[in-house]
Protein backbone atom coordinates (compact mmCIF):
# COMPACT_ATOMS: atom_id res chain seq x y z
CA UNK A 1 0.00 0.00 0.00
CA UNK A 2 1.06 3.57 -1.16
CA UNK A 3 0.90 5.82 1.86
CA UNK A 4 2.50 8.89 0.37
CA UNK A 5 1.70 10.96 -2.62
CA UNK A 6 4.17 10.49 -6.04
CA UNK A 7 4.92 14.44 -4.37
CA UNK A 8 5.41 14.04 -1.38
CA UNK A 9 7.52 10.89 -1.89
CA UNK A 10 9.48 13.01 -4.18
CA UNK A 11 10.20 15.88 -2.03
CA UNK A 12 13.58 17.04 -2.01
CA UNK A 13 15.64 15.41 1.35
CA UNK A 14 15.57 18.48 3.98
CA UNK A 15 19.42 18.46 4.98
CA UNK A 16 18.55 20.17 8.33
CA UNK A 17 17.20 17.40 9.48
CA UNK A 18 20.04 15.16 8.55
CA UNK A 19 21.97 17.18 11.04
CA UNK A 20 19.96 17.29 13.56
CA UNK A 21 20.06 13.38 13.80
CA UNK A 22 23.47 13.89 14.08
CA UNK A 23 23.26 16.45 17.08
CA UNK A 24 21.16 14.21 19.13
CA UNK A 25 23.40 11.00 18.69
CA UNK A 26 26.32 13.07 19.47
CA UNK A 27 24.67 13.99 22.78
CA UNK A 28 23.73 10.77 23.70
CA UNK A 29 27.46 10.19 23.12
CA UNK A 30 27.89 13.42 26.19
CA UNK A 31 29.52 15.82 23.20
CA UNK A 32 28.22 19.62 24.72
CA UNK A 33 27.33 20.16 21.19
CA UNK A 34 26.70 24.22 20.25
CA UNK A 35 24.26 24.48 17.74
CA UNK A 36 25.16 27.22 15.01
CA UNK A 37 22.50 26.11 12.59
CA UNK A 38 19.01 26.69 13.71
CA UNK A 39 18.00 30.07 12.14
CA UNK A 40 15.73 30.95 14.64
CA UNK A 41 16.09 33.66 17.61
CA UNK A 42 17.05 32.24 20.81
CA UNK A 43 16.16 35.20 23.07
CA UNK A 44 12.83 35.05 24.74
CA UNK A 45 9.62 37.13 23.42
CA UNK A 46 9.30 40.51 24.95
CA UNK A 47 7.45 40.52 28.20
CA UNK A 48 4.78 43.19 26.75
CA UNK A 49 3.71 40.82 24.27
CA UNK A 50 3.70 38.17 26.46
CA UNK A 51 1.40 39.70 28.73
CA UNK A 52 -0.58 41.02 25.72
CA UNK A 53 -1.46 37.56 25.02
CA UNK A 54 -2.25 36.46 28.56
CA UNK A 55 -5.08 39.59 28.55
CA UNK A 56 -6.40 38.23 24.78
CA UNK A 57 -7.07 34.59 25.94
CA UNK A 58 -8.92 35.69 29.11
CA UNK A 59 -11.52 37.39 26.73
CA UNK A 60 -13.93 34.96 25.50
CA UNK A 61 -14.31 36.78 22.20
CA UNK A 62 -11.33 35.77 21.20
CA UNK A 63 -11.70 32.01 21.37
CA UNK A 64 -14.31 31.68 18.12
CA UNK A 65 -12.85 31.39 14.75
CA UNK A 66 -10.84 34.53 13.51
CA UNK A 67 -12.44 35.72 10.01
CA UNK A 68 -9.96 34.40 6.89
CA UNK A 69 -8.25 37.19 6.40
CA UNK A 70 -7.22 38.06 9.96
CA UNK A 71 -8.55 40.72 12.04
CA UNK A 72 -8.82 43.82 10.62
CA UNK A 73 -7.24 45.25 14.31
CA UNK A 74 -4.32 43.45 12.98
CA UNK A 75 -4.43 44.35 9.51
CA UNK A 76 -4.80 47.59 10.90
CA UNK A 77 -1.85 47.64 12.72
CA UNK A 78 0.04 46.11 9.92
CA UNK A 79 -0.94 49.30 7.32
CA UNK A 80 0.41 51.45 10.28
CA UNK A 81 3.05 49.80 10.15
CA UNK A 82 4.07 50.11 7.16
CA UNK A 83 3.03 54.02 7.03
CA UNK A 84 5.19 55.32 9.73
CA UNK A 85 8.15 53.18 8.76
CA UNK A 86 8.30 53.64 4.72
CA UNK A 87 5.36 55.82 4.28
CA UNK A 88 3.52 53.65 2.47
CA UNK A 89 -0.93 53.74 2.36
CA UNK A 90 -2.08 50.47 2.43
CA UNK A 91 -5.91 49.48 2.53
CA UNK A 92 -5.89 47.08 5.67
CA UNK A 93 -9.16 45.56 3.99
CA UNK A 94 -7.60 44.68 0.39
CA UNK A 95 -4.08 45.18 0.99
CA UNK A 96 -2.96 43.27 4.16
CA UNK A 97 -3.66 39.43 5.16
CA UNK A 98 -2.94 37.77 8.17
CA UNK A 99 -0.56 34.88 7.76
CA UNK A 100 -0.02 31.40 9.92
CA UNK A 101 3.75 32.42 10.06
CA UNK A 102 5.55 33.53 6.37
CA UNK A 103 6.34 30.17 5.60
CA UNK A 104 2.99 29.30 5.29
CA UNK A 105 1.86 32.41 2.82
CA UNK A 106 4.98 32.00 0.66
CA UNK A 107 4.22 28.38 -0.12
CA UNK A 108 0.39 29.10 -0.48
CA UNK A 109 1.13 32.36 -2.83
CA UNK A 110 2.98 29.84 -5.22
CA UNK A 111 0.61 28.00 -5.44
CA UNK A 112 -2.44 30.88 -5.71
CA UNK A 113 -0.06 32.30 -8.28
CA UNK A 114 1.24 29.68 -10.94
CA UNK A 115 0.20 26.93 -13.30
CA UNK A 116 1.73 23.82 -13.45
CA UNK A 117 5.13 24.58 -15.90
CA UNK A 118 5.39 27.84 -15.14
CA UNK A 119 8.73 29.24 -14.44
CA UNK A 120 9.59 31.06 -11.46
CA UNK A 121 12.93 33.41 -11.05
CA UNK A 122 14.69 32.46 -7.34
CA UNK A 123 18.16 33.30 -5.93
CA UNK A 124 20.37 30.32 -6.20
CA UNK A 125 21.71 29.93 -2.99
CA UNK A 126 18.57 30.71 -1.08
CA UNK A 127 15.57 29.95 1.58
CA UNK A 128 14.80 26.20 0.34
CA UNK A 129 11.08 26.70 1.29
CA UNK A 130 11.01 28.78 -2.32
CA UNK A 131 12.45 25.70 -4.41
CA UNK A 132 9.88 23.54 -2.47
CA UNK A 133 7.15 25.68 -2.59
CA UNK A 134 7.63 25.85 -6.45
CA UNK A 135 8.02 22.03 -7.09
CA UNK A 136 4.68 21.90 -4.74
CA UNK A 137 2.96 23.89 -7.54
CA UNK A 138 4.74 21.93 -10.32
CA UNK A 139 6.19 25.01 -11.58
CA UNK A 140 10.01 25.29 -12.52
CA UNK A 141 12.75 27.45 -10.79
CA UNK A 142 15.31 29.76 -12.43
CA UNK A 143 18.31 30.67 -11.56
CA UNK A 144 18.00 34.33 -10.87
CA UNK A 145 21.45 35.85 -12.05
CA UNK A 146 23.65 37.60 -9.20
CA UNK A 147 27.13 39.39 -8.23
CA UNK A 148 29.56 38.49 -6.08
CA UNK A 149 27.65 40.01 -3.04
CA UNK A 150 24.56 37.84 -4.41
CA UNK A 151 22.82 40.79 -5.27
CA UNK A 152 20.03 40.60 -8.49
CA UNK A 153 22.02 41.56 -11.76
CA UNK A 154 17.95 41.60 -13.70
CA UNK A 155 19.81 42.82 -16.84
CA UNK A 156 21.21 39.24 -16.77
CA UNK A 157 18.23 37.34 -17.39
CA UNK A 158 18.00 36.35 -20.48
CA UNK A 159 15.31 37.65 -22.91
CA UNK A 160 13.24 34.34 -23.17
CA UNK A 161 13.76 33.20 -19.72
CA UNK A 162 12.22 37.13 -18.73
CA UNK A 163 9.34 36.67 -20.98
CA UNK A 164 8.50 33.51 -19.55
CA UNK A 165 8.72 34.15 -15.49
CA UNK A 166 5.40 34.61 -14.03
CA UNK A 167 6.96 34.69 -10.44
CA UNK A 168 10.26 36.49 -9.12
CA UNK A 169 10.86 35.65 -5.52
CA UNK A 170 13.28 38.15 -3.55
CA UNK A 171 14.58 38.04 -0.10
CA UNK A 172 16.41 40.95 1.45
CA UNK A 173 18.10 41.40 3.73
CA UNK A 174 19.00 37.56 2.59
CA UNK A 175 19.01 34.08 4.29
CA UNK A 176 21.60 32.75 4.08
CA UNK A 177 24.10 34.94 2.65
CA UNK A 178 23.18 37.99 4.46
CA UNK A 179 23.45 40.39 1.19
CA UNK A 180 21.49 43.70 1.42
CA UNK A 181 20.37 46.05 -1.18
CA UNK A 182 19.03 49.59 -1.53
CA UNK A 183 15.84 50.64 -2.43
CA UNK A 184 17.08 51.30 -5.65
CA UNK A 185 17.21 47.25 -6.47
CA UNK A 186 13.88 47.20 -5.78
CA UNK A 187 13.07 50.25 -8.44
CA UNK A 188 14.87 48.01 -11.02
CA UNK A 189 12.72 45.36 -10.04
CA UNK A 190 9.55 46.71 -10.44
CA UNK A 191 10.25 48.24 -13.68
CA UNK A 192 11.11 44.24 -15.19
CA UNK A 193 8.64 43.27 -13.47
CA UNK A 194 6.55 45.88 -15.78
CA UNK A 195 8.46 45.13 -18.87
CA UNK A 196 7.94 41.50 -18.58
CA UNK A 197 4.77 41.06 -16.76
CA UNK A 198 6.53 39.14 -13.56
CA UNK A 199 4.77 39.26 -10.57
CA UNK A 200 7.26 40.04 -7.87
CA UNK A 201 7.50 39.45 -3.78
CA UNK A 202 10.16 40.12 -1.60
CA UNK A 203 10.13 37.88 2.01
CA UNK A 204 11.28 40.86 4.49
CA UNK A 205 11.81 38.52 7.38
CA UNK A 206 14.52 40.13 8.30
CA UNK A 207 13.60 44.01 7.43
CA UNK A 208 13.86 44.75 11.33
CA UNK A 209 17.08 42.69 12.11
CA UNK A 210 19.54 45.08 10.88
CA UNK A 211 22.87 46.48 11.82
CA UNK A 212 23.94 49.80 13.03
CA UNK A 213 22.25 52.63 10.56
CA UNK A 214 21.35 50.61 8.12
CA UNK A 215 17.50 50.75 7.27
CA UNK A 216 16.39 47.71 4.81
CA UNK A 217 13.79 49.37 2.20
CA UNK A 218 10.59 47.77 1.50
CA UNK A 219 9.78 46.69 -1.81
CA UNK A 220 6.58 48.83 -1.50
CA UNK A 221 8.46 51.88 -1.59
CA UNK A 222 8.77 52.11 -5.37
CA UNK A 223 6.13 54.23 -6.98
CA UNK A 224 3.79 51.75 -8.38
CA UNK A 225 4.98 48.71 -6.84
CA UNK A 226 1.90 47.84 -5.49
CA UNK A 227 0.37 47.03 -9.32
CA UNK A 228 3.35 44.72 -9.56
CA UNK A 229 4.50 43.51 -5.84
CA UNK A 230 3.99 42.03 -2.47
CA UNK A 231 5.82 41.74 0.59
CA UNK A 232 6.15 39.17 3.22
CA UNK A 233 6.52 40.13 6.82
CA UNK A 234 6.99 37.96 9.62
CA UNK A 235 7.07 38.95 13.69
CA UNK A 236 9.38 35.62 14.30
CA UNK A 237 12.72 36.83 14.00
CA UNK A 238 11.93 41.04 14.69
CA UNK A 239 10.56 39.98 18.32
CA UNK A 240 11.56 36.83 18.67
CA UNK A 241 7.83 34.78 18.12
CA UNK A 242 9.02 32.26 15.66
CA UNK A 243 6.99 29.49 17.96
CA UNK A 244 4.10 31.82 17.80
CA UNK A 245 3.31 31.34 13.73
CA UNK A 246 2.37 35.04 12.67
CA UNK A 247 2.98 36.69 10.11
CA UNK A 248 1.68 39.21 7.35
CA UNK A 249 1.28 40.05 3.55
CA UNK A 250 0.60 43.48 2.26
CA UNK A 251 0.68 45.03 -1.57
CA UNK A 252 -1.17 44.14 -4.55
CA UNK A 253 -4.97 43.63 -4.12
CA UNK A 254 -5.24 40.96 -6.26
CA UNK A 255 -2.56 38.51 -5.57
CA UNK A 256 -3.48 39.29 -1.51
CA UNK A 257 -7.00 38.25 -3.28
CA UNK A 258 -5.80 34.90 -4.80
CA UNK A 259 -4.14 34.25 -1.69
CA UNK A 260 -7.06 34.98 0.36
CA UNK A 261 -9.16 32.50 -1.97
CA UNK A 262 -6.87 29.51 -1.52
CA UNK A 263 -6.37 29.93 1.66
CA UNK A 264 -9.82 30.16 2.84
CA UNK A 265 -9.91 26.41 1.28
CA UNK A 266 -7.28 25.32 4.04
CA UNK A 267 -7.25 27.54 7.09
CA UNK A 268 -9.20 29.65 9.15
CA UNK A 269 -6.42 32.41 10.24
CA UNK A 270 -3.98 32.47 13.70
CA UNK A 271 -5.63 32.31 17.06
CA UNK A 272 -7.06 35.88 17.88
CA UNK A 273 -5.22 35.98 20.94
CA UNK A 274 -2.03 35.66 18.94
CA UNK A 275 -3.09 38.28 16.36
CA UNK A 276 -4.21 40.71 19.31
CA UNK A 277 -0.38 40.37 21.03
CA UNK A 278 1.34 40.72 17.39
CA UNK A 279 -0.46 43.87 16.79
CA UNK A 280 0.87 45.29 20.20
CA UNK A 281 4.19 44.24 19.06
CA UNK A 282 3.64 46.18 15.83
CA UNK A 283 2.17 49.22 17.70
CA UNK A 284 4.80 49.40 19.88
CA UNK A 285 7.89 51.64 19.00
CA UNK A 286 10.35 48.98 18.68
CA UNK A 287 12.57 49.27 21.43
CA UNK A 288 12.66 45.70 21.97
CA UNK A 289 13.81 45.70 18.41
CA UNK A 290 16.51 47.70 18.71
CA UNK A 291 17.99 45.91 21.82
CA UNK A 292 17.92 42.56 20.04
CA UNK A 293 19.92 43.82 17.01
CA UNK A 294 22.65 45.43 19.49
CA UNK A 295 22.99 41.51 20.99
CA UNK A 296 23.03 40.21 17.66
CA UNK A 297 25.76 43.03 16.51
CA UNK A 298 28.04 42.04 19.03
CA UNK A 299 27.93 38.23 18.57
CA UNK A 300 28.54 39.24 14.88
CA UNK A 301 31.14 41.45 16.03
CA UNK A 302 32.84 38.61 18.07
CA UNK A 303 32.79 35.61 16.19
CA UNK A 304 33.26 37.87 13.05
CA UNK A 305 36.90 38.81 14.59
CA UNK A 306 37.49 35.53 15.31
CA UNK A 307 36.94 33.76 11.84
CA UNK A 308 39.14 36.58 10.75
CA UNK A 309 41.74 35.90 12.65
CA UNK A 310 41.92 32.61 12.17
CA UNK A 311 42.10 33.30 8.36
CA UNK A 312 38.34 32.52 7.25
CA UNK A 313 37.12 34.68 4.26
CA UNK A 314 33.39 36.34 5.32
CA UNK A 315 31.91 39.75 5.12
CA UNK A 316 30.33 41.59 8.06
CA UNK A 317 26.61 41.62 7.36
CA UNK A 318 24.04 44.75 7.53
CA UNK A 319 21.50 42.40 8.27
CA UNK A 320 20.12 39.27 9.61
CA UNK A 321 21.72 37.39 12.43
CA UNK A 322 23.84 35.20 10.09
CA UNK A 323 27.76 35.13 9.29
CA UNK A 324 28.00 33.62 5.31
CA UNK A 325 31.60 32.43 5.68
CA UNK A 326 33.13 30.42 2.94
CA UNK A 327 34.91 26.67 3.66
CA UNK A 328 38.41 26.44 3.43
CA UNK A 329 40.40 25.10 0.44
CA UNK A 330 39.86 21.49 -0.18
CA UNK A 331 36.40 21.17 1.47
CA UNK A 332 33.20 20.60 0.34
CA UNK A 333 29.99 22.69 2.40
CA UNK A 334 28.90 19.68 3.59
CA UNK A 335 32.50 17.65 4.65
CA UNK A 336 33.45 21.07 6.27
CA UNK A 337 30.36 20.93 8.64
CA UNK A 338 30.66 17.35 9.42
CA UNK A 339 33.84 17.67 10.50
CA UNK A 340 33.51 20.61 12.33
CA UNK A 341 30.64 19.06 13.97
CA UNK A 342 33.17 15.88 14.71
CA UNK A 343 36.02 17.54 16.00
CA UNK A 344 34.49 20.57 17.55
CA UNK A 345 31.18 19.79 18.24
CA UNK A 346 29.67 22.91 16.68
CA UNK A 347 26.85 22.61 14.52
CA UNK A 348 26.93 24.55 11.39
CA UNK A 349 24.74 24.29 7.84
CA UNK A 350 26.40 23.89 4.30
CA UNK A 351 25.80 26.08 1.98
CA UNK A 352 24.38 23.37 -0.22
CA UNK A 353 21.32 23.30 1.89
CA UNK A 354 20.52 26.35 0.26
CA UNK A 355 21.15 25.71 -3.58
CA UNK A 356 23.81 23.83 -5.65
CA UNK A 357 25.31 27.76 -5.88
CA UNK A 358 25.34 27.99 -1.81
CA UNK A 359 28.54 24.84 -2.53
CA UNK A 360 31.87 26.54 -1.01
CA UNK A 361 30.21 28.31 2.34
CA UNK A 362 28.47 27.17 5.23
CA UNK A 363 25.91 29.52 7.37
CA UNK A 364 26.77 30.39 10.81
CA UNK A 365 23.48 31.45 12.63
CA UNK A 366 24.62 33.96 15.77
CA UNK A 367 21.78 32.35 17.83
CA UNK A 368 23.83 31.68 21.35
CA UNK A 369 25.27 33.69 24.09
CA UNK A 370 28.54 35.79 23.91
CA UNK A 371 29.61 33.24 26.25
CA UNK A 372 29.21 30.44 24.19
CA UNK A 373 30.19 31.79 21.36
CA UNK A 374 33.77 32.62 23.44
CA UNK A 375 33.62 28.51 23.85
CA UNK A 376 32.82 28.17 19.94
CA UNK A 377 36.22 30.05 19.32
CA UNK A 378 38.21 28.66 22.04
CA UNK A 379 37.37 25.51 20.09
CA UNK A 380 38.28 26.44 16.88
CA UNK A 381 41.84 28.03 17.82
CA UNK A 382 42.19 24.00 19.08
CA UNK A 383 41.08 22.45 15.87
CA UNK A 384 43.13 24.80 13.75
CA UNK A 385 46.34 24.14 16.11
CA UNK A 386 45.73 19.78 16.07
CA UNK A 387 45.57 20.68 12.16
CA UNK A 388 48.88 22.62 12.09
CA UNK A 389 50.74 20.23 14.51
CA UNK A 390 49.28 17.06 11.98
CA UNK A 391 51.03 19.51 8.80
C1 LIG B 1 12.60 32.44 9.09
C2 LIG B 1 12.31 32.78 7.69
C3 LIG B 1 10.99 32.81 7.21
C4 LIG B 1 9.84 32.20 7.94
O1 LIG B 1 9.34 32.91 8.94
P1 LIG B 1 7.98 32.52 9.61
O2 LIG B 1 7.22 33.78 9.58
O3 LIG B 1 8.34 32.06 10.97
O4 LIG B 1 7.30 31.43 8.82
C5 LIG B 1 10.76 33.25 5.92
N1 LIG B 1 11.77 33.61 5.12
C6 LIG B 1 13.04 33.56 5.53
C7 LIG B 1 14.10 33.95 4.58
C8 LIG B 1 13.35 33.14 6.83
O5 LIG B 1 14.63 33.05 7.21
Amino acid sequence: MQFASNKVRDLPAYLFSVFQQKKKQLEAKGVDVIDLGIGAPDLPTPDFICQALSEAVKDSNNHRYSTYSGSLEYRRAVASFYKNQYGVSLDPEKEVLALIGSKEGIVNLIQAVINPGDKVLIANPSYPVYETGIYLAGGKKIDLPLNKNYEPLFDNISTDDADEAKLMLLNYPNNPTTATIDVNTFHKAITLAKKHSIVITNDAAYQLVTCKDYKAPSILEVPNAKEYAIEFGSLSKSFNMSGWRIGYVAGNKDLIQSLATLKSNIDTSQFLAIQKAAQVALESNFQTVQENNRIYEKRIEKLYAALQKLGFSTQKPRGTFFLWVKVPAGYTSMGFANELLDNTGVMVTPGIAFGEKGEGYVRIALTVTLNRLDEVIRRLKLWKMNEVDEI
